[in-house]
């Protein structure tokens, strides 16, 4: 039988640092919000059916204003996530009642391709765990509290971490449930999803070589950024 898989697009976070009265992932990108740039790429790709995570009380707003008009069909469920990303993510896991792989992808990052969701597709069912990265381009330093450089890592070993994010369901799974048994001040360390996969199951995850339009939009200038990447990729 063909493996299932089920992707979760978070959409549950206030995006603080974007200083503004609208969620990041409900601006306007062109004439869309910019949650519908990361849906439709799921809608285009072989997963088979989606959960969006959105904010508490906003679950008919998705409903009418972003699945129902532009036809959205591969959104199953829509729920709401929590206080923290990784909340908003075992939210998602707990809801999902039966299937093989999930992918994670931030709804704030509208540019991952539905050529790149099917990579990461191939790779998750080959490797069971895989996450999209891009190589590093600045120099990472270590610094303490102080401000003094304690170190300076190999750049050619660095990748920054962006989504999707894919995994054999049953171990991410356990991974977040191993978690939640912790205390609140260790969940507060986890910055990925691979980070949890890392911590709990002892299996490598392989990268998926991404590219640098697959930005997070998360402060103001992602913004001018976005609308950059829109133009060149729309010409494409
Ligand atoms: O806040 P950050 O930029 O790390 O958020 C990454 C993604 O996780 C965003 O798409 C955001 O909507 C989502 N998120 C969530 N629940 C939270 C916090 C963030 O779904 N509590």
């Amino acid at each position: 039988m063909k493996d299932k898989v089920t992707a979760v697009i978070l959409a549950a976070g206030q995006g603080k640092r974007m200083n503004m009265p609208v969620a990041k992932q409900f601006l306007m990108l062109e004439d869309k919000p910019v949650l519908f740039y990361s849906l439709k790429a799921f809608e285009d790709s072989h997963v088979d059916e989606v959960i969006l995570v959105c904010g508490q009380g906003q679950i008919d707003y998705c409903a009418h204003n972003i699945i129902e008009p532009y036809g959205l069909k591969k959104v199953v469920r829509i729920i709401e996530g929590g206080k923290e990303r990784y909340d908003s993510v075992i939210h998602a896991l707990r809801a999902i009642d039966n299937t093989d792989y999930v992918l994670i992808h931030d709804g704030a990052r509208p540019f991952a391709s539905f050529a790149l969701i099917n990579e990461v597709i191939d790779v998750v069912k080959e490797s069971k765990a895989c996450i999209v990265a891009a190589p590093l381009k600045d120099t990472i330093k270590i610094v303490d509290e102080d401000g003094w450089i304690r170190e300076t890592p190999d750049r050619a070993l660095m990748w920054s971490a962006q989504t999707p994010q894919a995994f054999e369901y049953s171990s991410i799974r356990s991974a977040y449930e191993l978690l939640y048994d912790q205390k609140e001040s260790e969940r507060k360390k986890v910055t990925d999803d691979a980070m949890v996969y890392e911590l709990y199951i002892d299996l490598p995850v392989r990268i998926v070589k991404g590219n640098y339009y697959n930005i997070k939009l998360t402060t103001p200038e992602d913004l001018v950024f976005a609308q950059v990447i829109y133009d060149r990729i729309s010409k494409q």
